[in-house]
């Protein structure tokens, strides 16, 4: 969905937050794939979400996309993926939490064999939707950006990019 977005999107381009982090945890030699940025402490976790967050907000683009997470299920807690510090580093314009049912998200991370996933049942899963919903408007909050909830339903993933692209359309009249 983000990566047809961003064709669409004119100038726009893609940053995936955790594959920044991914890059500096792999540098400093703390990890080798992606399902273990959450193992890490949330102590090191900062260390990369900051340093992450510092590098996309001296990106120059007329757009920048940036797929991330509102929250990390670490062994410590839920923690935020955009707490105060980060969210004024990257100034967003808008939010968009793009959201799949509870039972579509099982199934995709079923068919999604490269990684290692958590064991999640629906109902926790329907739960840690709830919680990213309620991230919005304190995000909304801070930065004065509109938040956006968008529907990827399965095969509605060109829909779901159609929706956003045309809102920020609109947003520069
Ligand atoms: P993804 O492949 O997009 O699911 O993201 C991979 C991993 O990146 C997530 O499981 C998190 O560990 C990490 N990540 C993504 N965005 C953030 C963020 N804003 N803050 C902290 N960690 C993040
Ligand atoms: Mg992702």
């Amino acid at each position: 969905m983000v990566t047809r977005l961003a064709e669409i999107v004119r100038g726009a381009r893609l940053v995936n937050f955790g594959s920044l982090m991914l890059e500096h945890g792999i540098r400093l030699k703390w990890i080798r794939h992606r399902d273990e940025l959450r193992k890490l402490s949330v102590a090191k976790q900062r260390r990369l979400q900051t340093s992450t967050a510092a590098r996309i907000s001296k990106m120059k683009e007329k757009a920048v996309i940036v797929d991330t997470h509102l929250f990390i299920k670490t062994a410590e807690g839920f923690w935020p993926g955009l707490p105060f510090e980060v969210v004024r580093a990257l100034k967003p314009t808008h939010v968009v939490l793009v959201e799949a049912s509870a039972e579509e998200v099982l199934a995709r991370r079923a068919s999604d064999s490269g990684r290692y996933r958590d064991e999640v049942t629906k109902e926790g899963l329907a739960g840690e939707l709830a919680f990213a919903r309620s991230f919005l408007p304190i995000i909304s909050t801070i930065t004065g950006a509109p938040s956006l909830i968008v529907e990827n339903r399965e095969g509605g993933s060109e829909t779901a990019a159609r929706t956003i692209s045309r809102m920020l359309r609109d947003s520069e009249r």
